[in-house]
This record gives structure tokens, sequence and C-alpha cells, in this order.
């Protein structure tokens, strides 16, 4: 059993790492965020110098290691990946570091959960392209310096907030990512179900990227539920009818919520009245992470209207009532 969702878990990564678009021209929406890192990329090269360290930030799946991936091929670097919470010692960090090529990208996501004692190492490691660590312990300790090629950090986080102020003053270039909208999410469904070989009619894949909750990760997540429904009951044609069924059938509703933004939104209505309500409790009621709750469900809800974030706690605006049908 393990080992069946396992297998299913890796062949879902396969096809997402498939669906990547690898340049600029083919990333889809954020025109604010490419705009800005196409010239800033053309400037590097042009003075043959290695790209400013670059923050990305936004809510999951949104495309933050894409682009990541696309800023490290349109340079013609390397780029090597790793992740916060990974990096546990200075050591581990220096070892990446001192391998990189002149230019290279080093990619850290979620880089909002890294230790302090690998912060500190990184600081003049970003600032002046030099690696201060110390080698042995007690009274043989002693402090080497190690210069570095220059390269560009990429920073992703799904909060800003919980940067330190001195590692976010260190990044040249900021570039948030936004929610997409339904226009630039149909392109992702419809690029994505030609690199898949499906049929699917135009106004299936704008009901799709409708109820993406505005996040391309998402809907291609939903095509290929979607497809199997359609493989099953229509011989594999994607219409509005089956798109639509298969939605349902993974409680999607028809504006796009999933069951965990509902089991939030009734748990604030049924057991807090509405609101406001702390995260903690919110959170107890409903046997999820506050981690999970401010990075995954609330940013949508948030931006569609449905939750507020107020001083005293979460509440439910008056959307909320008419979508659940409750008397304002
Ligand atoms: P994040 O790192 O922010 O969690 P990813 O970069 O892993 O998100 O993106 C998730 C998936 O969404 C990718 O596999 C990619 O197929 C798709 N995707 C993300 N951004 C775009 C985009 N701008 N255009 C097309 N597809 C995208």
């Amino acid at each position: 059993r393990v080992i069946t969702s396992q297998s299913v878990s890796s062949q879902e990564e396969l096809l997402e790492r498939a669906l990547r678009p690898k340049t600029l021209d083919d990333y889809v929406g954020q025109h604010k965020a490419r705009e800005q890192l196409h010239i800033f990329i053309q400037a590097a090269k042009l003075r043959g110098e290695a790209l400013d360290h670059t923050l990305i930030f936004g809510p999951p799946g949104l495309g933050k290691t894409t682009l990541a991936h696309i800023i490290a091929k349109e340079m013609g670097v390397n780029l090597r990946q790793t992740s916060g919470p990974v990096l546990e010692r200075a050591g581990d960090l220096a070892a990446l570091l001192t391998n990189l090529e002149p230019h290279d990208v080093l990619f850290i996501d979620e880089i909002h959960r890294l230790s302090p004692i690998v912060e500190e190492i990184l600081y003049p490691a970003l600032e002046d392209y030099q690696l201060d660590i110390m080698i042995g312990e007690g009274p043989a300790a002693r402090s080497v310096k190690i210069d570095l090629p220059p390269f560009t950090l990429i920073g992703a986080t799904t909060r800003a907030g919980m940067l330190t102020n001195p590692l976010r003053d260190r990044f040249g270039i900021v570039a948030r990512l936004e929610f997409y909208n339904t226009e630039d999410l149909t392109s992702i469904v419809s690029r994505s179900a030609q690199l898949l070989n499906l049929e699917i009619l135009p106004d299936a894949a704008v009901e799709i990227a409708k109820r993406s909750r505005g996040t391309p990760r998402i809907a291609n997540r939903l095509l290929r539920r979607v497809r199997d429904f359609a493989d099953v009951k229509n011989s594999g044609q994607i219409s509005l009818d089956i798109a639509d069924s298969a939605l349902r059938m993974l409680d999607v509703d028809h504006v796009g919520l999933d069951m965990l933004d509902r089991k939030l939104l009734e748990a604030i209505i049924t057991k807090f009245a509405g609101g406001p309500v702390g995260l903690d409790n919110v959170a107890a009621a409903i046997g999820e992470s506050t981690d999970t709750i401010e990075d995954v469900i609330e940013p949508y809800l948030i931006q569609q209207g449905f939750l507020q974030r107020t001083p005293r706690g979460r509440m439910i605006t008056e959307l909320t009532r008419l979508h659940f049908n409750l008397s304002v």
C-alpha cells in the first residue's frame, strides 16, 4: 500500500515536471514579475555578471520553482536546488556554495525556514562572495575565509513576512507572484492538455480554470483527474459536462472552493458564529496546522473575499453568508 501511493505520487511529480514551461516566454501570466526579470536578466548578461540575488514569494503552486529554473536557463547557468529545512548545519550550505560554478544559481525553497546558524553563513556569501567558517572545536578552532565564485541566490517563500530583515535586505530583486486569473489559467490548462494529448473543448478548459483556486498546480492536477473521468465515462473527450461532473465528484464546488476551504469557512460559521476567531482556535476546530491554514487555505479565501483577517481574528464575509445560503 505504501509503495503504491509512493509510486503514484512520483508519477504525478513526473507529469508535473513535464508540464513545466522552460522559457520566460512560455511562462503564462505574472506580467509584472516576468517583465522585470526579462530586463534584469538581459542587463546581467550584457554586463557579463551574475544576476542579482532574487526573492520569489507567493502561495504554493504559483510557479516559484518553475521561475527559478527558467531564470537559470535564460542566464545559461546551472541550478542547484535545496530547501531551508534541509540545510541543518553550516557545513551543508558551505558544501553547496563551494561547488558552484561562476554565475550559477543556488535555489533555496522555503527560505524562511533556514536555521539562524546557516543564515549567518549566508550573509557574507551573498554580500562579498565569501565564506567565513569555523573549523575544529575548542582552543584549536580557527576561522577560515574561502572565496566563492559570483553566484545568484534565488530564495522562494510562501510568506515574505517570515523572513528576517537582514536576509530580506540582501535580495536585489523581489518577484511577487499573484493568483492567476481565469484567462491565464485557461491558457495553462489548454497548454497542458496539448502536451498530454488530450481532447478538451474550450468551455471545459475555462471551467477547470475557474475552479482551480487561481493556482497552476491545482489546474494541472484537476485536469489530470478530469481526464480520468473522461476516459471512463466519455471515451476520453473532455466536455463541459464531463468537467463539471468530475469536479463535483472531487468536491470542488461551482466557485472553485474545495473541501478544506469549506471546512474552514463552515467551522467559523457553525462553531464561532462567523468570527472573529483566533487562528489557533480555527486550527484546532478543523484539525489542521496553523501553517497549512496560513500558507495554503487562507490566501485564496482572502483574495476572493470569503474571509477577512482583522486584528481580533478571522471573520467570514457577506459573500460567504450568501455562498452558504445564510441570512445576513
Ligand atoms: P511553487 O514552486 O510555487 O510551489 P511550481 O513552480 O512547482 O510552484 O509550479 C507548479 C506547477 O504549475 C508546475 O509544474 C508548472 O507546470 C505549473 N506552472 C506554474 N507556473 C506556471 C506558469 N506561469 N505557466 C504555466 N505553468 C505554470
